[in-house]
């Protein structure tokens, strides 16, 4: 693994956040995207060369929506950057960790990801992602 791509964060109210955030970090968020297969608003701030991913369920049976009934607002996910991340897959499976996702889906900004159980990983939602190259 290459290093933390992003935390994600499970907010109620994602504008809110964007400002308390932006107040936080001294910069404002630099996108927004909505993935509507996972029922979630998202937005991205910039750290250095990681990110913070704020998370906003738009469906009441959102993963999202789940996770703040149960736990609240607070971190939900670590996501490492990989180069190959069918590879990975492959290894951690062999490692005996529960990966959720076979085969890779498409994820906010532009990356391929996948998640391990926490139940394998102490209680931390990973996500593994690996950048989508375009070829123009
Ligand atoms: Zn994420």
């Amino acid at each position: 693994m290459n290093k933390i791509e992003h935390i994600g964060i499970a907010v109620k109210d994602i504008e809110k956040s964007n400002e308390l955030f932006a107040k936080l970090f001294g910069e404002s968020h630099y996108k927004t995207e909505a993935v509507e297969s996972e029922g979630v608003k998202t937005s991205f701030f910039k750290m250095g060369e990681s990110k913070i991913e704020l998370l906003e369920a738009t469906t009441p049976d959102s993963p999202i929506a789940k996770f703040i009934e149960k736990k609240g607002e607070g971190i939900h996910h670590i996501a490492f950057d990989v180069t190959n991340i069918e590879e990975e897959i492959d290894r951690l499976k062999n490692e005996g960790f529960i990966v959720l996702n076979d085969t890779p889906k498409r994820g906010a900004d532009n990356k391929l990801v996948a998640f391990l159980h926490p139940k394998s990983t102490n209680g931390i939602l990973v996500e593994l992602c690996q950048e989508i190259v375009i070829n123009k």
